[in-house]
C-alpha cells in the first residue's frame, strides 16, 4: 500500500479549513491497514457555533440568488468533482475499506450524478398553485428555503451521504453545516473544498467533524439551526429527534430489507441478486438484502447455490481492483457482526457459509466472511435487528400471503425486493410490502431522479429526487384580496351586520 496522509485540519468553516477547538483528538484510521490517515482536534461546541454563524451569514445572499445562478455554481461543482474523481475514490476506499471497484464505479459516479441532478433541478423549483380558490382572493404558493440546515451523516457511504444531505438543501437555497461520521470525514472535506473552487460562497457549505454525542448533539440542538437532517441508525436517530425537538426534522434510519422469492422466480437471477444485494459494501448498506424468504419448492436449491456463490467472493486489499469485499469499518463493528452470528449459532442456527473472520493474511484487519444463516426463528435477533455486515439469513415460506407477512414483520421499512416472473404477483407484492422502495427482480439500484426514504422505524422524508425539496423548503401560501372592498362580508362574524 502506498502511504497517504491527510494534512489539512478536519473542520471546514466559512470557506476554509480550521482546526477544531475541542481537547479531544480525532484519529481517522484506515480499516485495511490500521494506519492513521489523519489526526486532528475534534470540533467543540464553539466550532459548531462558528459554523452555524457562517451558514447564517451566507443564507440571505444564497437564498436570494436566482435559481439559474445556484444551478450554475452546482454544475461547476459537478465538474470539479469529475476532475477529482480518482482522488475521491481512493480516499473513500482508504477511509472506509470499500473495494476500489465499488468507489470508482458506484460511490463516486453516483455522487457526481446526484450533484448534476440537483444542479439541473434547482431551476425547476416552483410553487404548486395560483388561482381564486376563494372568489375574492388570488392564492399563490411560494416555496422558500428553510434557513440553516444541520446535517449528520454515517460512515457507510461517506461521500454519497454528504451529497444526499448537502445538494437538495443548497439547491433549494438553504445553507448547511454537515457533520460527517468521525470515522470517515475526508471525502466530505474534499467535497467542501471542491464547492469553494466551484464558486459556492463561503459559509454555504460547512463541515464540522467530531463524535455524535458531542459535536453532533451540539449541532442538532443549536438554537440557530432551523432544520435537522439525519442519516444513521434508528437508535441515534431517536436521540437526535429528542435533541432537535421543535425543529424541522428529516430522518433516514436503519433497514432490514427482505428479499422475497416466489416459486416461479428465475432461481439463478435470484441467487445472483441475493449475493450481490447482501454483500454490497460488505453488507454495510441500509438497503442490503438481509432476510431472504424463499417459497418452499425453491428453498433447498436457493440455499445451496447461494452458499456456492458466496464462497467465490474474493476478500482482500480494498485498493486491489480484483477485490470483491474489503474489511468492515472497524474492529468494534467486526465484533458486533460476529456477535450476532455467534448468538444465532448458539441458539441452533445452521451456518452454511462463513460465520467467522478469515485468518491468514487478512487476520490483522476487521474482515468477516460472507455468511449464510438458516434454521432460525422469525422472531430471533438475527432476523429482527440490523446486523450491518455480510450476513444473509434464509428462511422458507409456503403461501404468498405468508411470505409478504414475514417480509413486513420487522420494525423497519426502508427497502425490499420481490422475485417472480408473474406480473400480477409482482404488483400485489409491491403494493403489500411496507417499505420506501420495492424492487422487482433486482435489489440495490438507485437513481437520482427517484426518492429514497423509509417507512416505520426506517424514518421519514426523502433523499434524492425532486421529492427531497419537500424536506428542504417551506411552503408559503400568499392570499391577496382582489376586490378592494373595505367592509368584507366575513367581518360581520366579528362586528356589525351584513354590509348592504
Ligand atoms: P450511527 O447512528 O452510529 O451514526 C450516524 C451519525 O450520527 C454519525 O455521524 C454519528 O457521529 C452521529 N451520531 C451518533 N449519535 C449521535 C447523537 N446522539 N447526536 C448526534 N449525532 C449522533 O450510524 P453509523 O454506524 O454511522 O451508520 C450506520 C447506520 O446508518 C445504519 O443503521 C444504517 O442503516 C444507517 N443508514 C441509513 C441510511 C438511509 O438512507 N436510511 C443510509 C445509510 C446508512
Amino acid at each position: 500500500m502506498s502511504t497517504f496522509r491527510w494534512t489539512a485540519p478536519l473542520q471546514y468553516i466559512g470557506g476554509r479549513h480550521q482546526d477544531g477547538s475541542s481537547p479531544q483528538q480525532l484519529t481517522v484510521a484506515e480499516p485495511a491497514s490500521g494506519d492513521t490517515l489523519a489526526s486532528f482536534p475534534a470540533a467543540g461546541a464553539q466550532d459548531v457555533d462558528s459554523a452555524v454563524r457562517a451558514a447564517r451569514g451566507a443564507f440571505p445572499e444564497w437564498a436570494g440568488a436566482a435559481p439559474a445562478e445556484r444551478a450554475g455554481t452546482l454544475a461547476r461543482l459537478a465538474a470539479e468533482l469529475r476532475r477529482a474523481a480518482e482522488e475521491l475514490a481512493v480516499t473513500e476506499t482508504r477511509q472506509a475499506g470499500k473495494p476500489i471497484k465499488l468507489t470508482r464505479e458506484f460511490d463516486v459516479p453516483g455522487s457526481i450524478d446526484n450533484v448534476e441532478f440537483f444542479a439541473a433541478t434547482a431551476r425547476h423549483l416552483e410553487g404548486g398553485a395560483a388561482g381564486e380558490y376563494s372568489p375574492d382572493h388570488t392564492s399563490s404558493v411560494r416555496r422558500e428555503p428553510i434557513g440553516v440546515v444541520g446535517s449528520i451523516a454515517p460512515w457507510n457511504y461517506p461521500l454519497q451521504m454528504a451529497v444526499w444531505k448537502i445538494l437538495p438543501a443548497v439547491a433549494a437555497g438553504n445553507t448547511i453545516v454537515l457533520k460527517p461520521s468521525e470515522l470517515t470525514p475526508l471525502t466530505s472535506l474534499l467535497l467542501a473544498e471542491a464547492a469553494t473552487r466551484a464558486g459556492l460562497p463561503a459559509g454555504v457549505v460547512n463541515i464540522v467533524t467530531g463524535p455524535g454525542p458531542t459535536t453532533g448533539e451540539a449541532l442538532v440542538s443549536h438554537g440557530d439551526v432551523d432544520m435537522v437532517s439525519f442519516t444513521g441508525s434508528t437508535q441515534a436517530g431517536l436521540s437526535v429527534a429528542r435533541a432537535a425537538a421543535g425543529k424541522r426534522l428529516h430522518l433516514e434510519l436503519g433497514g432490514k430489507a427482505p428479499f422475497l422469492v416466489f416459486d416461479d422466480a428465475d432461481l439463478d437471477a435470484a441467487v445472483h441478486g441475493a449475493v450481490a444485494g447482501a454483500l454490497i459494501n460488505s453488507g454495510q448498506d441500509c438497503t442490503a438484502a438481509t432476510r431472504a424468504y424463499i417459497q418452499r419448492p425453491l428453498f433447498e436449491q436457493f440455499l445451496s447455490h447461494t452458499a456456492d456463490l458466496m464462497a467465490s467472493v474474493r476478500l482482500g486489499d480494498p485498493l486491489d481492483p480484483s477485490t470483491d469485499q474489503g474489511p468492515l469499518i472497524s474492529t468494534a463493528h467486526q465484533r458486533r457482526v460476529a456477535g450476532f452470528v455467534d448468538r444465532a449459532r448458539s441458539a441452533g442456527a445452521r451456518i452454511l457459509q462463513g460465520g467467522a473472520a478469515p485468518g491468514g493474511g487478512l487476520a490483522h484487519a476487521p474482515y468477516y466472511r460472507p455468511t449464510l444463516v438458516t434454521g432460525v426463528a422469525q422472531d430471533s435477533e438475527i432476523v429482527q435487528s440490523e446486523v450491518f455486515g455480510p450476513v444473509l439469513v434464509v428462511l422458507p415460506f409456503d403461501t404468498d400471503d405468508e411470505g409478504i407477512g414475514l417480509a413486513n414483520d420487522t420494525p423497519y421499512g426502508l427497502a425490499a425486493s420481490a422475485w417472480t416472473t408473474d406480473v400480477y404477483r409482482a404488483q400485489r407484492a409491491s403494493r403489500a410490502i411496507r417499505a420506501g422502495c420495492v424492487w422487482i427482480n433486482d435489489h440495490i439500484p438507485i437513481i437520482s431522479e427517484m426518492p429514497h426514504g423509509g417507512y416505520k422505524a426506517s424514518g421519514y422524508g426523502k433523499d434524492m429526487s425532486a421529492y427531497s425539496f419537500d424536506e428542504y423548503t417551506n411552503v408559503k401560501h400568499v392570499m391577496s384580496d382582489i376586490t378592494g372592498t373595505v367592509r368584507k362580508d366575513w367581518h360581520r362574524t366579528v362586528f356589525g351586520d351584513r354590509p348592504r
